[in-house]
């Protein structure tokens, strides 16, 4: 990780503080003064300030169950972030592993292990995300077994060179389905059924992995288990 991260996740100080902290050549590492916020560092690495040596304070792994109308990003645009939810100290410093669209709903996963996130994310490790979609256009009984066969052959999405990857779609109701994906292309719930002529009209995530929204509440967080954490080590 960067130094000035490091010495952000260790202190109480933020990035700009870091940085200028750097600048007066009283931090460390292995011995060595050392000035670039952007150097390379890991936690078996001997970095001091003032001769006192830093202790990395462990990573965070946090579930959100997202409301509507908030976005994913660390940026308030129209919607304010998620991260306003998560009141632990530099909830700002955490970053969120998927992100959901401002109108969905559910599951969010929200750390500061940057490559826990990546195994979340990346399409290689083909994580099982399940949502549950509301839809404009009711499927009737004689379209669903096809419907299904199509999502497990994979989509055309508007595009994307190759077809997603098999999704399983469950019927729960004519306008309400359970489908299950592993992998997160940009709007893809909503791309996957528009490609079919359908809409999304309500979208919302029920789990990542092993990691179950369950019972908790609209706008509530918890800390993950290490059972949840170890699945994306
Ligand atoms: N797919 C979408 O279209 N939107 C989301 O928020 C998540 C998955």
């Amino acid at each position: 990780m960067r130094l000035d991260k490091f010495i952000c996740k260790s202190t109480e100080l933020s990035r700009n503080e870091a940085k200028k902290l750097l600048k007066t050549g009283d931090v460390k590492v292995n011995g060595e003064v050392a000035k670039d916020p952007a150097m390379q560092v890991h936690e078996n690495n001997s970095i001091t300030i003032d001769g006192h040596e830093l202790v990395a304070r462990s990573s965070r792994y946090i579930m959100l169950h997202k409301v509507a109308e908030t976005i994913c990003s660390n940026v308030d645009e129209i919607y304010p972030s998620v991260l306003h939810f998560i009141d632990v100290d530099k909830a700002f410093d955490l970053h969120i592993a998927g992100r959901l669209d401002a109108d969905t709903t559910g599951l969010v996963l929200i750390t500061d292990d940057g490559r826990w996130s990546h195994n979340v994310i990346s399409p290689k490790k083909q994580c099982p995300k399940v949502y549950r979609v509301w839809l404009r256009d009711e499927i009737m009984a004689d379209e669903l077994p096809g419907l299904v066969e199509h999502f497990k052959a994979g989509i055309q999405l508007q595009g994307e060179a190759n077809l997603t990857r098999p999704a399983v779609l469950q019927q729960v109701d004519t306008d309400e389905v359970l489908l299950t994906i592993t992998e997160g292309k940009y709007h893809q719930v909503k791309r996957m059924f528009a490609a079919v002529g359908n809409r999304v009209v309500g979208l919302h995530r029920e789990s990542i992995g092993n990691v179950k929204l369950a019972d908790l509440a609209p706008g509530e967080w918890r800390y993950l288990s290490e059972q949840e954490i170890a699945q994306f080590k």
